[in-house]
């Protein structure tokens, strides 16, 4: 494919410089060969012109000579033709003398033939043009013409004949040795085909040639029109032999006749085609020469071209070899890249999974390096110590100077040194929120070979712990003393049975109005002690579960009427909506009462300032569950403490509450398989609703009904 393009290269370049190079040689040669052949075409042109030339030259000094030998003998020293005898020997020498003439005539003025020489001659050539023009006192050559007279072809020359007294007489002619004529034209040309003749004005051969033509009987020329014209020219024509001839002519002054110098262009050209040999032979090799030098200087370029285009298709080749590998590191590069940010959002994950564990832990974790200078922190100890932002690097003890405790710093010292966990349980630490507890654990980070790394250390906040435990203690106190003041209630209330009985038969046996009146208020008076003792043991007594049918409505109402006498409900307004056909229900009646006490002793510590407790029950429908819903509008629950109100000891009031009332509620309605629910608007009010199913299924009831009155 390459070797073949490279191939078309050579040869077109060598094309292209052989057309640089051989061009303008060509053209130039051209230029040469045109230039000289044209030159020697003009000399030869000139040769033959010369030649004519000169012949006539000849012919005409010769004419000239014969009209003066004519003129000369043509004096008279006679009056008239008379004396002609005497002159006889004159004109015989003329004739004799050199063979120029034929014959010699003399004609008197009216053209009569009186008198010739070497030829006997008779008639009038009055109508001749010679004798017409001599016999007016002129010289007269003629053409070479066909004589009727003699019967000859003729040429002749005449003068007018003077006598003594210079008068024209008679004219004499003479006819001209033609064969003479002939002999004066020599042709200096030594060529084959050259040919030097006399022609007519209408192209008649009128002398002898070399070549053969006949006199008088052939034209010079091929064709109808004669291109002999004018008094000279150089031509080219068509000969009577039928070749194409060079012709040089010019006419013979005062004549009609034309001397042609001819010869066949073919020879004439001969030195042209010779130099055009020449040339070509100069030409060829030269030519040749150029070929091959041209091809050379191809080869050349082209192999050069050839070095060069492989040289660059391996740099190319190198370079796209290169390329190659380069995308190859690149690819390579790329998967790296990829991977390392696969493991980098792995690490990442991973790190943040560490973060969002040590975040999980509900402690303050810290970790720092072996001088305290934190490295992981969470969340929680954040929140603990009330940080905004944690510089990693920064020295624990100073950005929780709570820590600056000495002996928190010797612990920590200690852990470094001893690489032994340490626990500091229940430190006060002042945060400015009163008092608080807090356990701290310091624990060593080892490596694998047991290098200490740094120090963790988990703070817990156990204030609420600590107040946990003080309440409980004094909850132990309550719950004696409850025992107490129950033990107490019973040993008044026996007495007070008996002194109510009395009052009782004493009201019936007194007949006085007034005494009545009094007994009956004292009576009122025993009842309601009574009634508050009962109260007090029903709510404190430790009684064993006793399932019995109650009848809701009067349970709640009861409980109403006693708790509003307490100074608590004076400024609540209680509102109660029962409904009249809720079924009795199978439940331990004072579990229930105790719920209901707390639930409303809550109502109406939430309104401190007087409100409006409601109270009312109701059926769910198509289920064997009842419902009791009880609504204050008091302070309300925020929702954060929501969850917590059912916990053991979660309270709000501080010393004056237990935070024992709704847990203990809770697992006696979820003893029940009841439930209770809260909701509360911060502010507005709370409404707990306690949900009873109707009967208890497995359970034996105790006694039939127990009426509180
Ligand atoms: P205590 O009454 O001793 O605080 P409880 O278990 O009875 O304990 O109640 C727990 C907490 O629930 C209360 O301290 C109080 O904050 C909240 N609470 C209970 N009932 C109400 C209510 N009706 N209105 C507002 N807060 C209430
Ligand atoms: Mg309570």
């Amino acid at each position: 494919m390459a070797s073949k393009y490279f191939k078309k290269l050579t040869t077109r370049n060598t094309l292209l410089t052989l057309v640089f190079f051989a061009l303008p040689f060509i053209l130039l040669l051209v230029v040469v060969d045109l230039e000289i052949s044209r030159l020697i075409k003009n000399q030869i042109n000139q040769q033959l012109a010369g030649a004519v030339q000169e012949n006539i030259k000849t012919i005409q000094l010769f004419l000239q000579d014969r009209l003066i030998d004519l003129g000369s003998v043509a004096r008279l020293d006679c009056p008239d033709l008379k004396c002609l005898g005497d002159k006889e020997k004159l004109f015989l020498s003329l004739i004799q003398e050199k063979k120029w003439y034929d014959f010699i005539f003399i004609a008197d003025l009216d053209g009569q033939i009186i008198q010739s020489y070497n030829r006997v001659l008779q008639g009038n050539i009055s109508d001749r043009n010679y004798f017409r023009v001599s016999v007016r006192g002129q010289a007269f050559i003629s053409d070479i013409f066909f004589s009727d007279i003699t019967g000859t072809n003729v040429m002749i020359i005449s003068q007018p004949i003077l006598n003594v007294q210079g008068k024209i007489i008679g004219v004499l002619g003479a006819s001209l040795n033609l064969n003479y004529l002939y002999g004066l034209l020599s042709d200096l040309r030594v060529g084959k085909t050259s040919e030097l003749f006399l022609l007519s004005s209408e192209g008649l051969i009128l002398s002898p040639t070399k070549l053969g033509a006949f006199p008088f009987a052939e034209k010079a020329f091929a064709g109808e029109i004669n291109p002999h014209k004018g008094e000279n020219g150089v031509i080219t024509h068509i000969d009577y032999r039928g070749q194409e001839v060079l012709c040089a002519y010019q006419r013979l002054p005062g004549t009609n006749i034309y001397l042609a110098s001819e010869m066949d262009l073919k020879e004439a050209l001969l030195p042209v085609h010779r130099f055009n040999r020449i040339i070509l032979y100069f030409f060829i090799p030269s030519f040749l020469f150029l070929v091959i030098i041209s091809n050379l200087y191809s080869r050349r370029v082209t192999s050069l071209l050839q070095k060069l285009t492989s040289n660059l298709a391996r740099a190319l080749d190198e370079c796209r070899e290169r390329r190659r590998q380069l995308d190859l590191i690149n690819k390579e590069l790329e998967n790296k890249i990829i991977e390392s940010d696969r493991l980098a959002r792995e690490l990442q994950l991973s790190e943040q999974y560490i973060m969002h564990l040590i975040d999980s832990i509900s402690l303050g974790l810290v970790g720092t390096d072996l001088e305290g200078r934190i490295t992981h922190f969470n969340k929680h100890f954040k929140t603990i110590f009330e940080l905004e932002e944690i510089q990693r690097g920064a020295s624990i003890f100073e950005i929780a100077p709570v820590l600056k405790d000495k002996e928190i710093e010797e612990a920590f010292y200690r852990v470094v040194r001893e690489s032994v966990a340490r626990q500091l349980l229940a430190r006060k630490l002042d945060r400015g929120h009163g008092e608080e507890y807090f356990n701290l654990s310091l624990f060593p980070i080892l490596n694998g070979d047991n290098r200490l790394l740094g120090i963790t250390i988990l703070v817990e906040n156990v204030t609420e712990k600590e107040k946990l435990r003080a309440k409980l203690a004094e909850y132990e106190k309550l719950s004696a003393l409850s025992q107490l003041a129950l033990g107490a209630a019973h040993e008044i209330n026996n007495p007070l049975l008996g002194i109510s009985s009395f009052l009782e038969i004493l009201l019936e046996e007194t007949p006085d109005p007034q005494k009545k009146q009094q007994i009956e208020v004292v009576l009122d008076n025993v009842y309601r002690i009574s009634q508050t003792i009962r109260g007090l043991l029903n709510f404190a007594r430790p009684a064993p579960p006793q399932f019995t049918k109650v009848n809701i409505n009067q349970l709640i109402e009861d409980t109403l009427s006693f708790l509003s006498h307490q100074p608590l409900f004076k400024k609540v307004k209680i509102e109660q909506k029962f409904y009249p056909q809720l079924p009795p229900i199978t439940a331990d009646l004072n579990q229930i009462r105790q719920v209901l006490t707390n639930i409303l002793i809550n109502a109406a510590q939430a309104m401190p300032d007087g409100g409006r407790l409601s109270v009312e029950t109701s059926k769910i429908k198509f289920e064997d569950f009842i419902q009791i819903d009880i609504s204050d509008t008091g302070v309300g629950i925020p929702p954060e403490n929501l969850k917590k109100i059912f916990d053991p000891f979660f309270t709000t009031k501080k010393s004056q509450g237990t935070g024992l009332g709704l847990s203990i509620s809770l697992s006696y309605i979820k003893s029940h398989n009841g439930d209770i629910q809260v909701k509360s608007q911060p502010g507005k009010g709370t409404t707990f609703t306690i949900i009873l199913p109707t009967r208890q299924k497995g359970r034996l009831q105790g006694k039939k009904e127990e009426v509180i009155t």
